[in-house]
């Protein structure tokens, strides 16, 4: 069962959110949370305050930059990530296995940057972004890490974009 008391914060902003996730309290990010909530209702994670990404438009945009780059926000679920033109047109292989991921009510709401971060070694999404060019811009690392023993290197708080 999750914890009666667990603060909930929406933050509108990048640097809100980040300042969310930096405070005294555990807090650990959410996406579509489908892994958070498993994670929450296995006793596997315990933290104090979740802050749901959702509300940030800064991390929902999907554009081809002036370059011909593809710029890809953290919180664009991947339904949205199968269906949209520019990723069928400029990487269709991300296209590809978001749209095979789980099923249309994981694809609804799970995002980018849950897929990247979650960190299952079964999961679809990572190895395609494994490519030459394509890369993550982030925040400084200021959060907790929800996985234990992870160290911070391997987390990084939030995602803007994945460019490819
Ligand atoms: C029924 C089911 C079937 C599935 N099948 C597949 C499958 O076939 N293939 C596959 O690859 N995966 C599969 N998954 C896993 C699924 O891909 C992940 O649960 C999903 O991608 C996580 O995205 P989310 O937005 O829901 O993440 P959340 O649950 O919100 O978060 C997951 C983790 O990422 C962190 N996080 C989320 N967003 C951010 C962010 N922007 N910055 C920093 N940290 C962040 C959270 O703190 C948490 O640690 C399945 C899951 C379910 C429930």
């Amino acid at each position: 069962m999750p914890p009666a008391e667990l603060d909930f914060a929406v933050p509108a902003t990048v640097e809100e959110a980040v300042a969310e996730l930096a405070g005294e309290a555990e807090a650990i990010a959410m996406g579509g949370g489908t892994s958070v909530a498993m994670l929450l209702k296995n006793n596997l994670i315990f933290p104090d305050r979740i802050v749901w990404l959702a509300g940030v438009p800064a991390l929902r945009q999907l554009a081809v930059s002036a370059d011909g780059s593809l710029a890809i926000g953290a919180t664009v679920t991947l339904r949205e990530l199968a269906a949209a033109e520019p990723v069928r047109r400029h990487a269709p292989a991300l296209a590809h296995a978001a749209g095979i991921v789980g099923n249309p009510r994981v694809r609804a709401v799970a995002t980018l940057g849950g897929a990247l971060v979650h960190g299952d070694p079964r999961q679809d999404i990572p190895p395609v972004l494994l490519r030459p060019g394509c890369g993550s811009r982030d925040r400084p690392a200021s959060g907790r890490s929800p996985w234990p023993g992870s160290t911070p290197a391997s987390w990084r708080p939030l995602w803007p974009t994945v460019s490819w």
